[in-house]
């Protein structure tokens, strides 16, 4: 038997060394002498990798043996971020690699540092999914994720003269060595063409074009390695990758149109999680990888079971969003074209199979494609979800009180202006269960969005609040304060992290609370660091870390937050006499490319930035950062070294936020409103540990339907007035001096995202905030009961819940 990492002890590490460098001789090519950092970090993986694909075998045996019941979750985003430490972290074997590397004189962090990171995803939807992926592992559920393996991810962002520049994510520069090709798991993915009807009766599509998937897998590790699932990214090839006629023809272009075409469709992940894309192409996208990922589960299915009618009790398939919410009708297709099952068995079979997860209420979010398109490039799966719909409305039509709009809104396609396919509808109507992701938003989705498909089936709506996985939330991101907490009550939190319960009594001990305050600190001075060598940026580790770093959004409310630091500003030169909190304000977010606003934010938070931090009469009392380039490694690096979390999104907007759960898991406070998965965060952690102000989300609705007016309250509030005078006359854009009129104008005519509503409550929290931060013992307690109470936020809670109530495999 081969040596295994996990049996190898600390202090023996010889063996592994050895691992290491005959991977990096034989796999590599490269002898220790030459070899450079990367090739050093692709050797490592190599060699971890051996031991997790044993296990990643055995678990895949396992679930065979068992005839267990398999989870599928398909998502367009898989937000994973970094492996390595993951990895190693999870199988316990941090010290004997470290130890290994270091006797090969190779710093371990200092790979992890170039370990390029996956940014399958945009924010907290994708995030969410591979928190969910490392649940469902660590809680020894089988389980795959489907998604596509993007060349190019995400875009990098660089910001130039305070604007975003949007770069291709070159993730696979230098190969991918986690990831395994499976050529035996490929499938044919046809669009467009026809539907014939054959002499039995049956129906038959002949698309016009196909595509090849091809299954790439990633090996997906659980807490202390129980078990190791698969995350099935799918890749796109030419069915002929060249046409030789046209090539020997002279047309070299038309010989690779093929596979240019194939390429096109797993090149980039459209950078937008507020309105759909609109192009042809994520459409395309959408159906590719649903298409895929149903036809390989129906064929693990029959290899498996042999009976296609068992697959309910054999499958839970969950969508995340609508992105594959297509996915309801290509098993339709399936079912019915391949399998020969009547529509109503097969629409039974559909039904209890498809789990979907809502993610927002935003309208213009709300997925729906042209029906003229949808018909062009799927001809068979329109006929289908007409089928579908004509049953609905039948059952819609037999409900008490149902009157011509509740049907209008219930169907699946919208007749008003150009007829559209509205995904949403029919992942609702293709489920046994429609979840929201925190309770205020699971409420308005039954009053709002689905109030009439809930009317119609009033069981089907739950709620599954969103988690993070303490794992890399905590342990990995966080080593110190997780050696503390461990110190203090024992490791049986990093199997269960409710058990950070334990923590609240310290958090009335002046050694523990002084011992928790130097390792934010430390956090701090790493992050200060950080911030110098990368911008040049100054910054007092003494200081409040205040932190917003999530997607530019106008709900989110970034401008908000500029517009408060800017009266800040005003304040501190006018009354300098004052007992002011020294603060570091940071900000870091991308900014969907064609979201003009959410850009012109990116640009203010620079200007503001540039003024702030080069005027001595504040000095070290206002800095402000904007830290480009947010991902999941900048978030790990970040979150422990904040001590204010802004979550300050419009109340009834943010369907959950996950970034607020991290924070408080690394003891900072929340200053936020009652929005999304703050309203539970609050109940846990206790009114007086969180700072919440602002329009409650009935307010919010109420404004806005009996009319709001945003020039009165900026007229009656002078600091908000100065602030906002200050940015629409250009004193923050001299070169540019109308720069944000407009934007500042929004302010003033309609003020959508009640800014100006809410101004005077969160600067008199902010000034509240200051207050707190004075009485450092305060604020120290304040943080550990964060820390204590938030173990509840933990994604293997979520994942339990899913399992026990939606998917029945627990
Ligand atoms: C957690 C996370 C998010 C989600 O943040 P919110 O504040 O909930 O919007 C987005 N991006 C990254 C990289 C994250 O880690």
């Amino acid at each position: 038997m081969t040596t295994t990492i996990t049996t190898l002890h600390v202090d023996d590490t010889g063996p592994l060394a050895d691992a290491i460098v005959d991977t990096l001789v034989h796999r590599i090519g490269k002898d220790a002498a030459n070899a450079r950092p990367h090739d050093w970090l692709a050797a490592t993986i190599l060699t971890v990798r051996n031991d997790i694909i044993e296990r990643w075998m055995a678990s895949t045996r396992e679930a065979h043996a068992a005839g267990a019941k398999r989870v599928y979750y398909l998502s367009l985003e898989f937000l994973i971020g970094r492996l390595l430490r993951d990895a190693l972290s999870n199988l316990g074997v941090m010290a004997q690699v470290a130890g290994a590397l270091q006797s090969l004189g190779v710093d371990l962090t200092a790979l992890e540092e170039i370990e390029p990171d996956a940014a399958l995803g945009n924010g907290g939807l994708g995030r969410l999914a591979a928190c969910f992926m490392e649940s469902l592992a660590s809680l020894d559920l089988p389980a795959y994720g489907y998604g596509i393996r993007y060349v190019n991810g995400m875009f990098r962002q660089r910001i130039d003269d305070g604007w975003q520049v949007e770069l291709p994510e070159t993730w696979l520069s230098h190969g991918n060595p986690w990831e395994f090709e499976r050529r035996e798991s490929a499938y044919f993915v046809g669009f467009g063409g026809e539907v014939i009807g054959t002499e039995t009766g049956a129906v038959h599509w002949k698309p016009a074009e196909a595509v090849e998937a091809i299954a790439v897998d990633t090996p997906v590790v659980g807490w202390r390695g129980k078990r190791v699932n698969t995350l099935r990214l799918w890749t796109a090839q030419a069915i002929d990758p060249i046409r030789l006629d046209r090539f020997n023809a002279g047309d070299y272009t038309g010989a690779l149109a093929g596979q240019l075409a194939a390429e096109t469709l797993v090149r980039v992940l459209y950078p937008s999680d507020s309105s759909p894309a609109g192009q042809e192409l994520r459409l395309r996208q959408e159906y590719f990888f649903s298409s895929a990922s149903l036809q390989d589960i129906v064929r693990r299915h029959i290899q498996y079971f042999h009976d296609i009618r068992t697959l309910p009790d054999k499958a839970a398939i969950q969508l995340n969003d609508t992105h594959p919410a297509v996915s309801v009708a290509e098993l339709m297709r399936l079912l019915v074209d391949h399998h020969d099952l009547g529509f109503e068995e097969a629409w039974e079979i559909t039904r209890r199979t498809f789990g979907y997860t809502n993610h927002t209420l935003l309208p213009e979010a709300l997925e729906s494609w042209p029906l003229h398109l949808f018909e062009r490039l799927l001809p068979r799966h329109m006929q289908l979800i007409y089928a579908i719909n004509a049953k609905l409305l039948r059952e819609a039509r037999a409900v008490e009180g149902m009157d011509d709009r509740a049907i209008a809104a219930i169907s699946l396609i919208d007749e008003g202006g150009e007829r559209r396919v509205r995904m949403a509808n029919l992942a609702f109507a293709g489920s046994h269960s429609v979840n929201g992701v925190a309770a205020l938003h699971t409420e308005l989705m039954k009053k709002t969005v689905f109030a009439d498909l809930h009317r119609l089936y009033p069981t089907r709506i739950n709620n599954k609040t969103n988690g993070i996985t303490p794992r890399r939330w905590l342990q990995q991101c966080n080593p110190q304060l997780t050696a503390l907490i461990r110190e203090a009550i024992g490791p049986g939190f990093q199997d269960d992290a409710e058990k950070l319960i334990a923590l609240t009594e310290f958090a009335q001990d002046a050694n523990f609370r002084e011992r928790f305050l130097s390792i934010k600190r430390s956090n701090k001075v790493g992050l200060a660091n950080y911030l110098r060598e990368s911008s040049g940026l100054r910054v007092d580790p003494d200081a409040l870390f205040d932190v917003q770093i999530k997607r530019i959004h106008e709900y989110k409310r970034q401008l908000l937050n500029i517009i408060e630091t800017v009266a800040l500003y005003d304040q501190i030169r006018s009354h300098p006499e004052r007992d002011w909190t020294p603060r570091v304000k940071l900000f870091a977010g991308k900014a969907a490319s064609s979201y003009h606003n959410a850009k012109l934010v990116i640009k203010l938070a620079n200007d503001v930035a540039r003024r702030i931090n080069s005027d001595p009469s504040v000095g070290h009392l206002l800095k402000v950062g904007f830290i480009p380039n947010y991902n999941v490694s900048l978030a790990e690096k970040i979150i422990p070294a904040a001590d204010l979390s802004e979550q300050i999104s419009t109340a009834g907007m943010e369907a959950s936020g996950t970034g607020n759960m991290k924070f408080a898991l690394n003891g900072a406070l929340t200053i936020g409103t009652l929005d999304g998965a703050n309203v539970e965060i609050k109940e846990h952690v206790g009114d007086e540990h969180i700072v919440i102000f602002g329009l409650t989300a009935d307010e919010v609705a109420e404004k806005r339907r009996d009319g709001y007016d945003p020039r009165a309250v900026i007229e009656g509030s002078p600091e908000l007035r100065q602030a906002v005078s200050a940015i629409a006359s250009g004193v923050f854009s001299p070169d540019d001096p109308g720069r944000y009129a407009g934007l500042m104008g929004g302010l003033y005519d309609g003020d959508w995202f009640m800014v100006a509503a809410d101004f005077d409550a969160y600067a008199a929290a902010q000034r509240s905030v200051d207050a707190r931060w004075q009485d450092q013992a305060g604020w120290a307690t304040s943080a550990i009961h964060n820390v204590a109470k938030v173990g509840w936020f933990s994604s293997d809670r979520t994942i339990r819940q899913y399992a026990e109530e939606i998917w029945n495999v627990m």
